[in-house]
């Protein structure tokens, strides 16, 4: 039984969501204690509780603490079973991230799953579908295992009720990947979505995409969503470069003009087109779990903000891995993977 202190760090949702991906992977049990201590409403919040919940579903666990509020969580799999699963986060909490937590396993496991996920689908904060879809997605296709994915309703705050699907063909282990270097951009592509909103408000974005990015008209994208259970907007800037497909978003609320919301994917955009690093900082974040798995492999990105260096401490406490990190230049940062010792 691995004990994690949940204070550590960063103190938000991902240590739990690690703990319980990697608790997964290798049967070990853990005790979370302060769980998301450093947020301002400490606690398990909707998201978190459905992913615990997931997880122990896949896992077949005995777990305490699986409420809302709760600052403990135990977690005892008793062995991973793959196969079809509907997981509903019951609010507009990010259903992306539920993912994030039972992939991991069912990506080795003996069979394939065939994955429904329900709840918010482009939420602040949180990885959009379209970045698991086109930029996390096939990183980890590059390591062996086949995920198809699909959206099938949008979900946005406040009523979430969005929904997509994950098939996984696993496989038994991870291949390594080094992802030193971007290559030449080979491809653009700016969306702006509006679901029951204006599309004038896509317009708006995509100027301020323009203006930012320069990126010429065809590269743009307004994508009007009929169905949705709430109004939402988002703004998806994807870069497809040789080696790699990132990409960059931003979701609207209310009270934010769009031109702020398109400002803050397009400024992200610009930054990593101009630092030259193929893998930018949430991907960074996310990559450290398939990589640790696998054992080997790096990547080049920006240094590691104190989301990724709390998300490697809570991977060592389950793997004995260490990751190995070097400056290339000012402002860029190469993570390595190898065996602890
Ligand atoms: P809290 O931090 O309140 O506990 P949480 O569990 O929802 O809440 P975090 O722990 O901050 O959230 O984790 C958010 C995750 O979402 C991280 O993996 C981060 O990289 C990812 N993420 C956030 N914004 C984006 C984005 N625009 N694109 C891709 N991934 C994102």
């Amino acid at each position: 039984m691995i004990t994690i202190d949940g204070a550590r760090g960063e103190g938000g949702g991902q240590v739990l969501r690690t703990a319980l991906a990697l608790s997964l992977v290798t049967g070990t049990a853990f005790t979370l204690l302060n769980a998301r201590a450093a947020r301002p409403n400490p606690g398990l919040r909707p998201q978190h509780l459905a992913a615990l919940l997931a997880a122990a579903t896949v896992g077949s666990a005995d777990v305490e603490g699986a409420d809302l509020g709760s600052r403990r969580v135990v977690f005892q799999p008793r062995g991973v079973r793959a196969g079809e699963y509907r997981f509903d986060v019951g609010t507009a909490g990010s259903a992306t991230l539920v993912a994030q937590t039972v992939l991991p396993p069912l990506l080795l496991a003996s069979v394939g799953s065939a994955l429904t996920f329900e709840g918010g689908t482009h939420n602040p904060m949180a990885p959009p579908f379209d970045f698991l879809a086109r930029a996390f997605f096939p990183m980890i296709e590059r390591m062996g295992p086949r995920l198809d994915a699909a959206l099938d309703r949008y979900g946005f705050y406040p009523a979430g009720a969005g929904r997509f699907t994950v098939r996984i063909t696993p496989v038994s282990r991870l291949v390594p990947l080094d992802v030193g270097e971007r290559g030449d951009v080979v491809r653009r592509h700016a969306r702006a979505i509006v679901a029951r909103l204006p599309s004038r408000i896509a317009e708006r974005e995509l100027a301020v995409v323009q203006r930012i990015l320069g990126w010429p008209a065809d590269e743009l994208e307004t994508v009007v969503v009929e169905r949705s259970a709430s109004p939402g907007n988002a703004v998806t800037l994807d870069v497809t470069s040789a080696r790699i497909t990132e990409v960059f978003s931003a979701i609207g609320a209310r009270g934010v003009p769009a031109e702020i919301v398109a400002e803050r994917a397009a400024v992200d955009a610009r930054d990593y087109l101009a630092t030259g690093v193929p893998v930018g900082r949430h991907l960074a974040d996310q990559f450290l779990v398939p990589l640790a798995l696998a054992g080997g492999g790096g990547f080049v990105t920006f240094p590691l903000t104190l989301h990724a260096t709390t998300n490697a401490d809570v991977i060592r406490a389950f793997l004995d891995i260490e990751f190995r990190t070097a400056t290339p230049r000012a402002g860029v940062v190469r993570v390595d993977v190898a065996p602890r010792g």
